[in-house]
């Protein structure tokens, strides 16, 4: 048996047919198109998901449901994007009744970090743990929290926005409003954003760990260092709040590794309270690209 999974981003959309072992048997991605509104994005990819099916062989007999996620923040209960930033023209777009105007399916919805996190649990990197925390660093960075064996959405779904969670208020204004928020000062967006300001032109943040790690260029590297930093910081109050066994941390800035990986790992294992928060295992995701459309498809096989 099959679900479906949609990965909904602000600049492209993941679709994809995956099995009960998660494998990935088919997929396809979409320009999330923000000249047209959302129910007409609705129309392209359901035509796009019925298109796969038919060139997989698969019927919807076939299909046990349809898993979607979707950048927070949104509403589960009601099945609404309700305020991502930068899918404006989706704020308050009702995404669960459109899918059901195209199929006679049971639809499941989660934001996509949670989603990420279940798909991690599912085949990825937390199989074993019954506690853990899901973080993507990227454009911004957001978490999706396992706990007693089971995923925590919240009431709405928005558990695990730890993006807003402020490390140092005496850096500027993030997007919601607050001082110093975790992807204020340690997301890819930031990177570059204090890089550039430093430099006096735009450098991106691959480009800024280029600079720090390989060049050795001692103002990138004090910047790249007190990235690190920050994200140690969140990691440790994520810690000290879920006592997890594990984080697992994806998303496009881990992508760097060891040099972030080892930073995380010091600065746990100096600044968590307890002597077995300081020993959390810090590991990267197993399922980079994948793990949103994975995830979505996994809500489906997993009864969420
Ligand atoms: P999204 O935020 O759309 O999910 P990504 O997870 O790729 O996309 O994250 C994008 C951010 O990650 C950007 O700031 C980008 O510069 C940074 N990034 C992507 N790949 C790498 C890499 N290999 N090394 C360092 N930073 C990266
Ligand atoms: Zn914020």
């Amino acid at each position: 048996s099959y679900a479906v999974g949609i990965d909904i981003g602000g600049t492209k959309i993941a679709i994809g047919l995956v099995d009960q072992s998660g494998q990935v048997l088919a997929k396809n991605t979409l320009p999330t198109d923000h000249s047209v509104p959302p129910s007409e994005m609705v129309d392209r990819i359901a035509a796009a998901v019925k298109q796969l099916a038919t060139a997989a062989g698969i019927k919807e007999a076939d299909i046990l449901g349809i898993g979607i996620g979707a950048p927070g923040p949104l509403n589960t209960k009601l099945g609404q994007i309700t305020e991502p930033p930068n899918m404006r023209g989706w704020w308050g777009f009702p995404v669960v009744d459109s899918f059901k105007r195209h199929f006679e399916l049971p639809i499941s919805f989660q934001n996509d970090a949670t989603a990420a996190a279940l798909a991690e649990k599912w085949i990825g990197a937390a199989k074993e743990a019954d506690n853990f925390v899901y973080i993507t660093i990227s454009t911004g960075i957001g978490a999706g929290i396992y706990s007693h064996g089971k995923l925590i959405t919240g009431a709405t779904g928005n558990a695990g926005d730890v993006g807003h969670l402020v490390v140092d208020p005496t850096v500027g204004t993030c997007v919601c409003g607050q001082q110093g928020c975790w992807e204020y000062v340690a997301s890819g967006t930031a990177i570059a954003r204090q890089a550039s300001e430093l430099l006096g032109r735009t450098v991106t943040s691959k480009e800024v760990f280029d600079l720090a790690l390989n060049d050795r260029e001692p103002e990138m590297e004090r910047l790249v260092n007190q990235v690190f930093r920050n994200i140690g910081i969140g990691c440790v109050t994520l810690i000290n709040t879920l006592d997890p066994e594990l984080l697992v941390i994806g998303g496009g800035v881990s992508q760097i590794g060891n040099p972030l990986f080892n930073a995380v790992r010091d600065y746990v294992a100096h600044h968590a309270l307890n002597p077995s928060g300081r020993n959390t295992p810090v590991i990267p995701a197993a399922l980079q690209q994948e793990a949103g459309l994975i995830g979505a498809a996994a809500l489906v096989h997993l009864n969420y």
